[in-house]
């Protein structure tokens, strides 16, 4: 049976990817339709309750940029917020904010159930309805199907999930909620390359039998940072702090004891697990030389006792579980609330998508989140705006929209994601992009912005905060290229403290705050030149542009010398197979298996070398 109404795009899947999925078209004025297992899961952490961390939270900066959901439910659900690498360069500096759990899971429904042109529906979906190689619905568990134009598949652990604790499996989505067995069976019938990753999640333990006493306190940053350009510091709820542990030599031995029943260890779980984020088996396998690693104590919520202990994630029998955690100073008594568990699930590999994140085999059907290979709320969340949005353009007829490496690391994770697919659980980090000194979380409002609000992301109040912002750091700077520094402006005490006593000529105040030690407020606390501009994020984008001019404008320039790569397009239909003299077997089949939407994008693909590059390049011109 059919609905009686259509959709424009629909999203399967409430969690990160499909929440920041649905609210994309909807705030473009299309007509969305979120389906999901259970109203009640919509924007839950599967994982840790925490947003951001170096590379994560500059993409949570990109969402939000983006006019995204993310932030604003940080910013309400956050109960310790951290600058990371505040002492470090501006790119590397990154907001992380723990969460009470149900707070944010709180805001984020209420953003989805507030959005106009968005309706919810609770069912699982078993089936895509294609017609043509063109997907034109999706028909749910209960054989209810739905018309759309284009759909959103954001089903993340879910696809053949199996839980695992010891040498005990069965099948689930993550603890609590069912699989997607009959999806999962489906999509293995399409063209699409599948493999299996895994990830896992420690035991939670009540708060009451933990001896804080032993512990290190860890308290959140004052003044409270914020994660939304829009933010204020009314939005936070309470804060709380979060504590410091260690595992032992005995912790070690006793996971070290038991590692024949691990099933990571004898071979029950295939699927690959994220590097980074090994669990503590792995850890201890891994990393045999150390007999101590750190746990971070994160409380999950102000109205609850469980905490999340990070940095032992495990798939232990739960007998060893119980035995280790209660090796671990401070957790002598630890009473467990959950046992902690490793899910192994299908993925994609996303060297079968382009940079919008539509599939290559069907159209309209676009991929996002976990199901993509990646690991993370941010990484997911990232995806699941960029894929829908794109598929709102395409329902609109417009062209597609994706941010290149240079503009955002939303643009590299994708560019690595289709370029190189994976074979881990990937998450972003810093050092994944090269320009990094661009992409800093200050000024992803300035990268993307404009053009969110071009394609109807972004809404009228934050496009005016946006460009008082703009015009105010625009403004300041050339006050400060214009305002010249006299020896006579300063008095002995200002000229030693704040410039070593070097002030003995006149100086631009842009060119003073060059000097690594000379601060945009001090600048403002010599009388004749503050008072200094009201609002911090914009003292803080003047200071950043000018110190940091030279490395910036050196960036720049090698984005500008990569330009005309990034820019030429290599069509959909090119066949290689034409390009007389030169492609090697192995450049002609990589790049026939992968079309690369641009020269750029090609000469990223492992194996092809700048002659392939340049052959391309005279093939085009001459057919031009
Ligand atoms: P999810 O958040 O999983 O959301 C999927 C949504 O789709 C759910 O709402 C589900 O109900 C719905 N759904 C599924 N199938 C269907 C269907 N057929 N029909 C309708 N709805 C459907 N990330 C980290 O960064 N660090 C970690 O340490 C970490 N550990 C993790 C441990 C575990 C055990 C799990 C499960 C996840 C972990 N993650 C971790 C990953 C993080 O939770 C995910 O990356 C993130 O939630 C992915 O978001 P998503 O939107 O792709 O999928």
């Amino acid at each position: 049976m059919f609905y009686t109404e259509s959709f424009d795009v629909i999203i399967i899947g409430g969690g990160h990817a499909g929440t920041e999925a649905a609210l994309a078209p909807a705030r473009m004025g299309l007509k969305t339709l979120l389906l999901t297992h259970n109203i009640e899961t919509i924007g839950q952490m599967s994982c840790n309750p925490a947003i951001g961390g170096i590379g994560k939270g500059h993409i949570v900066k990109e969402i939000d940029a983006l006019g995204g959901a993310m932030a604003h439910a940080a910013d309400k659900g956050g109960i310790q917020f951290r600058t990371l690498n505040a002492s470090k360069g501006p790119a590397v500096r990154a907001t992380r904010a723990q969460a009470d759990r149900s707070l944010y899971k709180a805001a984020i429904r209420e953003m989805v159930e507030a959005e106009e042109n968005l309706q919810i529906f609770m069912q699982g979906v078993d089936d895509l309805i294609i017609e043509n190689d063109r997907v034109v619905g999706v028909s749910t568990e209960m054989g209810l199907k739905f018309k759309a134009k284009a759909v959103v598949l954001t089903v993340g652990t879910f696809l053949g999930g199996k839980i695992h604790i010891g040498m005990e499996n069965h099948s689930g989505g993550r603890m609590g909620d069912p699989p997607s067995i009959a999806l999962a069976d489906r999509l293995r019938e399409m063209p699409f390359r599948v493999d299996r990753l895994k990830t896992g999640t420690p035991a939670r333990i009540d708060s009451r039998s933990i001896d804080y006493s032993k512990l290190q306190e860890q308290p959140g940053d004052t003044p409270i940072p914020t994660f939304s350009y829009m933010g204020k510091k009314e939005d936070h709820p309470e804060q709380i702090s979060c504590h410091i542990t260690y595992t032992n030599s005995r912790t070690h031995d006793i996971i070290r004891a038991s590692l024949d029943r691990s099933p990571l260890y004898s071979g029950v779980i295939d699927g690959v697990g994220p590097r980074y984020c090994p669990s503590i088996e792995d850890k201890i396998v891994r990393f045999a030389d150390k007999d101590s690693h750190q746990i971070f104590i994160e409380p999950e919520g102000l109205n609850t006792y469980e905490i999340y202990p990070n940095g032992i994630s495990t798939s232990m029998p739960f007998d060893v579980q119980f035995e280790f955690i209660r090796s671990i100073e401070g957790f002598e008594n630890a009473h467990i609330t959950r046992p902690g568990y490793a899910i192994e699930y299908d993925f994609f590999d996303p060297r079968d998508l382009k940079p919008t994140l539509e599939t290559k085999f069907i159209d309209g059907l676009f991929f996002a989140g976990q199901i993509n290979g990646t690991t993370g709320y941010e990484e997911a969340g990232a995806q699941g705006l960029l894929a829908a949005t794109n598929a709102a353009l395409q329902v609109q007829g417009k062209d597609s929209w994706f941010p290149k490496r240079s503009e955002a690391y939303i643009g590299v994770m994708v560019d690595d994601l289709i370029t190189h697919g994976t074979q881990e659980p990937y998450r972003m980090f810093t050092s994944r992009a090269e320009h990094r000194l661009l992409l800093r979380e200050d000024n992803a409002d300035l990268r993307l912005t404009e053009i969110g609000y071009k394609i109807g992301l972004v809404d009228e109040e934050r496009w005016r905060a946006f460009n008082i912002k703009r015009e105010q750091v625009e403004v300041e700077m050339q006050r400060l290229r214009d305002t010249v520094m006299h020896p006579a402006d300063v008095n002995a005490e200002q000229n030693e403290r704040i410039f070593k006593g070097s002030l003995s000529r006149e100086y631009r105040l842009n060119e003073l705050l060059r000097r690594p030690n000379v601060s945009y407020a001090d600048l403002m606390s010599i009388d004749k030149f503050g008072p200094a501009v009201e609002d911090p994020k914009v003292a803080e984008q003047v200071e950043v542009q000018f110190k940091y001019a030279g490395y910036i404008d050196r960036q720049q320039l090698e984005i500008d010398k990569q330009k005309n790569h990034e820019e030429t397009v290599l069509p959909d239909d090119f066949d290689y197979s034409t390009i007389k003299g030169g492609l090697s077997n192995e450049a002609l089949q990589k790049l026939q298996d992968q079309k690369p939407t641009t020269i750029g994008q090609a000469s990223r693909i492992p194996g092809i070398t700048p002659a392939t590059i340049s052959i391309l390049m005279v093939h085009l011109k001459k057919h031009r």
